[in-house]
């Protein structure tokens, strides 16, 4: 029996959250934070060094001896260089010290991480500073608790080099064009927009003496080779099921650590795919939620070892199998406390609601590419590019209610709203239920879901900063429009009805309430004239469109540089990733797939001979030998073509130029070298694999 532990008691223990600022802190200084926090206004030294010293106080009180800026920089992961509290004074000895500019600054070397060009390794100078918006922490690992400070991470001139820096700056974008709408309607009381983010985090798990045996899992975190089982997901038994006994015990473990930390893990569940799981925390303002998804990952994969596991947290860690996305739930909200996107009982009537989502329809139809490259990297292309889990198509689901209200905007006549229905099941002792007004479509790749947006593209590997600072800046962009022409307008309500008319007639070719899925989807998209970018490398482009960066300019979200930047790390990541891969399978091939392959050859060659000998005619034998080394023929024939090509890559200048040629060469080769060492798998003794398969791997127990 576990013993009983109090949830409200250890919920937040190890954040350095409002309530203790209130209480370890004087109460003008705490005023002055709080200030500070909310309005964005600048923190004076003074009041830095009085929280810093609470702030050591509190963790120093709990154990930690280290601190740490903790940044977000281009690499996806989270990084952070610890130093001791310690500060050496006379006669040898060291008190315990941490200073207000230690707070604010510090000073990682930048030059290990991804720029983008943007300085010269000469130039390796770089600045994280504190983001006070978003709370300070304590982590625990084997060497004790550290502090953790959130900060933004930026170069000696200022360009951001995380992602965290354009997600706090499109927060205030968004929030300055969604106050002139809300005034424009005469709401004089709100003063403050934020956007909040829920993100459903999707994974797998697997057994760990299995994964420590498999490299393509170590080095490129998922499978590169594999047969499929002869069980799938067909009967689709795991989704929703009872939970394996250990993996209960590590999602009771993880929910612990993730609720010390004030992360709100709420909803855990089996996943559709063998082996497959998420968690979702409650809602929070996007950068916490940032911050918390990013923790989130890093527990995740850090517990699962403690229960004889390991996560996989890669787009697409099996081929065949549901791969896992990351399903950014996604509203604005007032500080009055209101959901923009809630469209209440009778939508029709509410025409603020019905003019932020028209915003959200023009944002998402005119920038459709850009935020397609939001949610990718090189392991989302298996999702995207392939019939599963959001298309590589951006389409919006809005349900049958909002399309009917849009249908009679369009017509100019806007006079009702469908209402929800009940429903009984047919037992009579079973109550009847309120039936939702719209169905679930769980097709689509951005869909509206009662009182928020889903975004269902968003990898899961990644960070969600990503996402939603283009998702951010392209609503501002569209509102900005929006208030533009109204503020101008004589008559307001007019203004607003023909705005509203013209934006449905010019953005409803987005909206799709059908199965996104289907071939059929794919040519009406085209007929649309829909992008629809197969692959990630075919929509980095867009980051550097004179369009987008005049946009991400105006809101201040990301300048010229900043972009071509972003543009260049995205095919540098792109190319590194699947470069990983490229040789992971060379590896693999030459020291484990062909040398096993040639030895059981060799076996049922003897056989035949000896079978011969005795008279026997090794009909059967002598055909698995033909099959085997033709498909060893086949796989040497990909396998030297993969070299020669993985040598060519390194010969290419242009970054461009290169991603291309991974994009269409490598990547493709990577299959052709994939499929006959798969059918070797089928033909070989299962005894001698040499490492464990896809069977071994979904169905632990
Ligand atoms: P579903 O199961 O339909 O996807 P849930 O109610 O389980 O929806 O919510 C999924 C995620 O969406 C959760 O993280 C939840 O906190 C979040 N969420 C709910 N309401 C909002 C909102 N207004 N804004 C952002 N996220 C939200
Ligand atoms: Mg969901």
């Amino acid at each position: 029996m576990s013993e009983a532990i109090s949830i409200p008691e250890i919920y937040g223990s190890r954040v350095f959250s409002d309530s203790v600022m209130c209480e370890k802190l004087p109460k003008k200084i705490y005023k002055e934070l709080k200030r500070s926090i909310e309005t964005g206004t600048e923190l004076s030294p003074e009041i830095a060094e009085v929280v810093a010293n609470a702030m050591k106080d509190w963790a120093i009180e709990k154990g930690a001896t280290h601190y740490t800026h903790w940044f977000q920089p281009m690499t996806g992961i989270t990084a952070e260089k610890h130093d001791a509290f310690i500060s050496p004074v006379e006669n040898d000895k060291v008190i315990m010290e941490f200073s207000g500019k230690e707070l604010i600054k510090g000073e990682p070397d930048a030059s290990s991480f991804p720029s983008g060009g943007l300085r010269g390794t000469f130039e390796a100078r770089g600045y994280s500073v504190w983001d006070c918006t978003s709370p300070a922490f304590l982590k625990e690992d084997a060497g004790g608790l550290t502090l953790c400070i959130p900060t933004a991470f930026c170069s000696y001139t200022g360009e951001a080099l995380d992602k965290k820096t354009p997600l706090l700056r499109s927060m205030e974008a968004i929030n300055i064009q969604a106050l002139r709408i809300l005034r424009l309607f005469g709401d004089t009381e709100t003063k403050k927009v934020t956007t909040s983010v829920g993100a459903e985090q999707e994974y797998f798990l697997v057994d760990k003496n299995m994964y420590d045996k498999r490299k393509d899992l170590i080095f490129a975190g998922r499978t590169l080779f594999g047969a499929m089982p002869p069980k799938g997901q067909q009967l689709d038994d795991h989704y929703f099921g009872a939970i394996r006994e250990r993996v209960s015990e590590y999602m009771k473990d993880l929910d612990i650590e993730l609720w010390k930390l004030g992360i709100s893990a709420k909803t855990e569940h089996n996943e559709a795919a063998p082996a497959q799981h998420e968690l979702a925390p409650i809602y929070d303002d996007t950068n916490i939620a940032t911050d918390h998804n990013q923790l989130v990952m890093e527990y995740m994969k850090k517990l699962a070892p403690r229960h004889g596991l390991e996560c996989l947290l890669h787009e697409k860690p099996f081929a065949g199998v549901n791969g896992s996305g990351k399903h950014n739930n996604w509203s604005l909200a007032t500080d009055t406390g209101k959901n923009i996107f809630s469209p209440g009982k009778e939508p029709h009537k509410n025409k603020l609601f019905l003019l932020f989502l028209l915003a959200v329809i023009k944002a998402v139809d005119e920038n459709a590419v850009i935020l397609r490259l939001g949610a990718s990297n090189a392991g989302n292309d298996h999702r995207l590019g392939a019939a599963e889990a959001p298309p590589a198509i951006i389409s919006i689901f809005l349900g049958e209610q909002l399309e009917d209200i849009l249908n009679q905007i369009e017509l100019g006549n806007l006079t009702s709203s469908k209402s929800e229905t009940s429903m009984t099941i047919g037992v009579s002792t079973i109550p009847s239920i309120k039936k939702d007004v719209t169905d679930r479509n769980r097709t689509s790749p951005f869909a509206f879901t009662g009182n928020k947006f889903e975004f269902r593209m968003v990898p899961s590997s990644d960070s969600i900063a990503c996402p939603n600072y283009i998702l951010n800046t392209i609503v501002a962009e569209a509102l900005m429009q929006f208030a533009d022409e109204l503020e101008k307008a004589d008559n307001f309500d007019e203004a607003l009805d023909k705005l509203m008319q013209r934006t449905v007639k010019e953005h409803k070719r987005i909206i799709f309430n059908g199965n996104g899925y289907s071939d059929e989807w794919v040519k009406e998209a085209e007929r649309r004239g829909l992008p629809n970018c197969k692959s990630m490398v075919d929509s980095v482009e867009s980051m550097v469109e004179p369009r987008t960066v005049e946009m991400f300019k105006r809101h201040g979200v990301l300048t010229e540089v900043e972009c071509a930047a972003r543009a260049e790390i995205s095919y540098e990541n792109y190319i590194n990733r699947v470069l990983i891969e490229a040789r992971t399978m060379v590896d693999m091939v030459a020291k484990q797939i062909k040398p096993t392959v040639i030895n059981y050859a060799k076996s049922v060659a003897d056989s035949v001979v000896s079978l011969n000998a005795a008279g026997a005619d090794a009909e059967v034998e002598k055909e698995l030998l033909k099959n085997i080394t033709d498909n060893i023929t086949e796989m040497d024939k990909a396998y030297k073509k993969l070299r020669a090509e993985i040598d060519k890559s390194s010969e290419i200048e242009g970054i461009k130029e290169k991603a291309f040629f991974v994009k269409d060469h490598i990547f493709t080769t990577m299959s052709e070298l994939r499929k006959p060492a798969d059918e070797l798998e089928m033909l070989v003794s299962e005894e001698c694999w040499p490492f464990p398969t896809y069977g071994d791997l979904l169905f632990y127990s």
